[in-house]
């Protein structure tokens, strides 16, 4: 059991309230897994506090550190800063094999099963299906992967700019080959689905597992109501923005630094 781990990821406060979230809500679905995050520098000293009560585990990883193999292609291709923060997830070799989650996901029901997956399994992205969502996915660390996905980055980059780009470039195979490591789409619903396909959400929402708010509209971005504890969203999104904010203001609120409550909400 111990060899298994969700990990995710926050290079700074903001998406550090993400992840306590996120860790609160693998408790509250019971996994038996410990949660990881991998943290940078710019996560405040409060902060790092916070996560460190959790989390089993916090890893700083330094992509500036001159040693790292990641810094070098960094400075070939800056634009990949958070992509390679990321891509460090395959350093935790003292794991198995992992989940990874991003910062801005919701568990909302066990899914300790995805640990039975293979590397890489993934959900598609809505906006392109033959493409992994790379919110969610299932690997194995390792250092030689690791090696290899930053000379694959630092020599062709990413089409998308992003960590979603590259992965997918990586594991090419994955949209014609074993469709074992095509995660129901449960695993993983973006928001964006709310819009694109609202009568499917009615039939099937109540199977979710995992909920991921991407974009610009993040969670600890919304206007919420004190005084009634409700958040103001658009119908469709509200009952899963008010599941974050119950956890927050119920799990991680009440912790924060007055310094570090001004970072959400309003
Ligand atoms: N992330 C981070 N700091 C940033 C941007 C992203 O730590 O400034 C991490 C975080 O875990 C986040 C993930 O990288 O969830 C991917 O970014 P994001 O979720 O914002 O992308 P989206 O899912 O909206 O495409
Ligand atoms: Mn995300």
């Amino acid at each position: 059991m111990s060899n298994r781990a969700w990990v995710t990821l926050a290079t700074n406060d903001s998406y550090g309230l993400g992840a306590l979230v996120l860790a609160h809500s693998l408790r509250r679905a019971g996994s038996v897994y410990p949660a990881v995050v991998l943290i940078t520098p710019s996560v405040t000293d409060a902060m790092r506090g916070r996560l460190n009560a959790v989390f089993t585990n916090v890893v700083t990883v330094d992509v500036l550190d001159s040693r790292d193999a990641a810094h070098l292609a960094l400075l070939q291709r800056p634009e990949l800063g958070i992509t390679f923060t990321k891509i460090h997830c395959w350093e935790l070799t003292q794991y198995e094999k992992c989940v990874f989650l991003d910062a801005d996901t919701l568990v909302v029901q066990n899914c300790d099963e995805l640990f039975e997956r293979e590397e890489l399994s993934a959900a598609p992205d809505v906006g392109w299906p033959d493409c992994f969502n790379s919110g969610v996915f299932v690997y194995k660390p390792s250092q030689a992967t690791f090696d290899e996905l930053i000379k694959y980055a630092q020599e062709r980059g990413s089409f998308d700019g992003g960590d979603q780009g590259l992965l997918n470039s990586f594991f090419s195979n994955w949209a014609q080959g074993d469709i074992g490591k095509h995660l129901p789409f449960l695993y993983n619903v973006t928001s964006a689905a709310f819009y694109s396909y609202l009568p499917a959400l009615k039939h099937y929402g109540q199977n979710l597992k995992i909920i991921h708010f991407i974009g610009a509209a993040k969670p600890w971005l919304q206007q919420y109501n004190w005084e009634s504890s409700s958040v103001d969203a658009p119908e469709h999104l509200r009952e899963f923005l008010q599941l974050w904010w119950d956890l927050f203001v119920g799990q991680v609120h009440p912790q924060l630094d007055v310094t570090m409550s001004g970072v959400a909400g309003n």
